[in-house]
């Protein structure tokens, strides 16, 4: 391709809601414009790179044994409110209607289209098991789209979804498509963090991310610095720095020797930190008490305090019925603070907040700052693991400017569930080897996931076995942004002057600079582009009239792995040199003319090669 017929617009100007690498780079190095906040247009050079992406993703996914299919994006509304996502989804599902005022989607996510498919073709165990992808726009109506493709509105992304017989087929195809994610980030030169949703224990995990290290990243990940251990934070579990006490005898036992539970009088004190200087003691040993509002609440709270009242709904064919609105206590560690993804997935909430004001006076009858768990009676107490330790504590007392001293769970106060809803912080301990626990922040660029029977149920899909009996088919979904790990490419390879590209998902291999195009250079130029492209090597000829500084810059912007320069005085030489110089690196080398292509060639397949390896 020659430069002056292509359409790479490049900037020097770096747009002003640019602020991560891989946004300012795909707009400077044209490769990418936008329409509105949230949906952009890939030109043709963020094209080339974006088709290899997606050409890797696809290669990956075929060895696998997934079928490729290609269903609308726009899909009929009644199949979400089958799975009853309808409603769930809230506002970032795109709704919209026809001239027949049908109602309709246009799909963040495939689940129910693929299902739906499947549904209406399955009949016997000997088709299964079966798996399926796209490579397909999506569309979410995120509320602050950001960082360029990174976080778009519409985006691409490859979804696989499957359908087995049993567990152990469902946990044969996760495996392979962990295996197939590690090749496709490996081929694209990416380093994933694969953090699995539990320990990373023996027996195998339901979800497993695969994770970037972004400083803008919408995840923190804990580490482990002497193992493998990577969990997100909203999983991530420790090594308790405090006694365990399982059950409340041991509880009280422990407590046998602590001093009767006393008010003690704290004018004026209003946070942990006054309470500390107030008491000359430290925030462990107090026992903080935060009141949460927790909405569509899937446990049975008939026999909870204060909750015997709460109404039941039905939301949807898949949730029986729950609570749509109802508060809990939850006490823990004074120098702790509670994780609400956490606290959610303990109460089967699809959302958990800190109470408003007005609720916290009504249900504990204390102003704000004195909420404590003995003699609290209108709220279901759920208490982190830390607490069943403490046996001499300090917490509010449930009015005004008191507090109590001594106070021991098991002897003074009890749980209605006890349950790990700690957040896990920097200096913590590993679970699995006691290491000590770092922090990153993460961008997720694919996740797997073994689904279970959720979507087969609600939307009753069903096969007869060997037996000729009824079954439903357990499934697993697994997907990837397109988009994002294009971004990501550049964020993990990228300098001062531009992008440096792999050469597995670079627009070009080779750029060739003639410092003038014409006479003995231009022959030059054009001679070793059609070598090269004879051997199967994308190149972009410069052929503009530009200055050399120019074609240089841009050179850089753009990431082409291999740069080379062809000017008069290298092939006035007695034996004519042309100069080639890698993106990535800094020296250049001079090399006879009638050599240069056999060498690119060969330095670029033996890239190519070890990324694929
Ligand atoms: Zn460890």
């Amino acid at each position: 391709m020659n430069y002056s017929s292509a359409f790479i617009p490049t900037l020097r100007e770096v747009p002003a809601d640019a602020v991560i690498a891989s946004h300012r780079l795909m707009f400077r190095s044209g490769l990418l414009r936008k329409l509105a906040n949230g949906l952009f247009a890939y030109l043709p050079l963020g094209l080339r790179s974006f088709r290899k992406v997606e050409q890797i993703v696809r290669e990956e996914m075929n060895a696998t044994g997934a079928l490729e299919i290609k269903p609308s994006v726009v899909v009929p509304g009644e199949l979400w409110k089958e799975s009853g996502r309808w409603d769930s989804m809230g506002e970032s599902l795109l709704r919209l209607k026809n001239r027949l005022n049908n109602d309709f989607v246009v799909s963040p996510t495939a689940e129910e289209a693929f299902t739906a498919i499947v549904r209406d073709e399955l009949s016997s165990y000997r088709q299964l098991p079966l798996a399926l992808y796209q490579i397909n726009t999506k569309f979410r109506d995120e509320i602050r789209p950001r960082y360029g493709v990174m976080r778009g509105r519409e985006f691409t992304m490859k979804d696989a979804y499957s359908w087995h017989t049993d567990d152990k087929s469902l946990d044969g195809t996760y495996q392979a498509m962990g295996r197939a994610y590690r090749r496709i980030f490996k081929r694209c030169g990416l380093s994933v963090i694969p953090v699995r949703a539990d320990s990373g224990a023996m027996g195998g995990s339901g979800s497993e991310e695969f994770m970037v290290e972004s400083e803008v990243g919408d995840n923190t990940l804990l580490l482990c610095k002497s193992c493998e251990y990577a969990a997100n934070v909203e999983k991530a579990s420790c090594t308790p720095d405090f006694q365990v006490r399982p059950s409340i005898e041991t509880a009280r036992a422990a407590a046998a020797n602590t001093p009767a539970c006393k008010k003690i009088e704290t004018p004026n004190v209003k946070t942990i930190n006054d309470l500390c200087a107030f008491l000359k003691t430290e925030p462990k040993a107090f026992i903080k008490t935060l009141v949460y509002r927790a909405v569509n609440v899937e446990l049975d709270l008939s026999s909870a305090p204060g909750c015997s009242k709460l109404e039941r709904k039905k939301i949807s064919a898949d949730a029986p019925s729950v609570y749509s609105e109802a508060f809990f206590a939850v006490a823990i560690r004074g120098d702790l603070d509670v994780n609400e993804v956490k606290l959610a997935a303990v109460l089967k909430a699809s959302e958990v907040s800190l109470a408003p004001d007005t609720d916290v006076v009504r249900l504990t009858g204390a102003p704000v700052g004195f909420a404590g768990p003995v003699g609290l009676s209108f709220l279901p107490i759920i208490i982190d693991h830390t607490v069943t330790g403490m046996e001499d504590a300090v917490t509010g007392a449930l009015e005004k400017d008191l507090h109590y001293e001594h106070a021991a769970y098991g002897r003074d106060f009890e749980a209605w569930m006890i349950e790990d809803v700690r957040t896990v912080k920097a200096g913590d301990r590993c679970p699995l080897c006691g290491g000590e626990l770092y922090t990153k922040m993460g961008n997720e660029l694919g996740h797997i996931f073994k689904l279970g029977y959720k979507y087969t149920r609600s939307m009753n899909v069903t096969y007869l076995d060997e037996n000729g009996k009824t079954q439903m088919p357990v499934m697993g979904c697994y997907g990837i942004g397109v988009d994002r790990t294009l971004a990501s490419v550049i964020e993990e390879h990228h300098d001062e002057a531009g992008i440096i590209w792999p050469a597995s998902v670079a627009p070009y291999h080779v750029i060739i600079i003639p410092i003038k195009y014409n006479n003995e250079v231009k022959t030059a130029a054009d001679n070793l582009a059609a070598e090269l492209t004879k051997a199967g090597i994308e190149v972009l000829l410069d052929d503009r009239n530009e200055r050399p500084g120019v074609k240089f810059n841009d050179a850089d912007l753009t990431g082409i792995p291999w740069r080379v320069v062809i000017g008069d005085k290298g092939l006035a030489q007695p034996n004519p040199q042309v100069e080639i110089k890698r993106r990535s690196e800094k020296e250049n080398l001079m090399i006879d003319t009638d050599k240069a292509a056999a060498l690119l060639a060969q330095k670029i397949r033996e890239e190519l090669a070890a990324l694929n390896s």
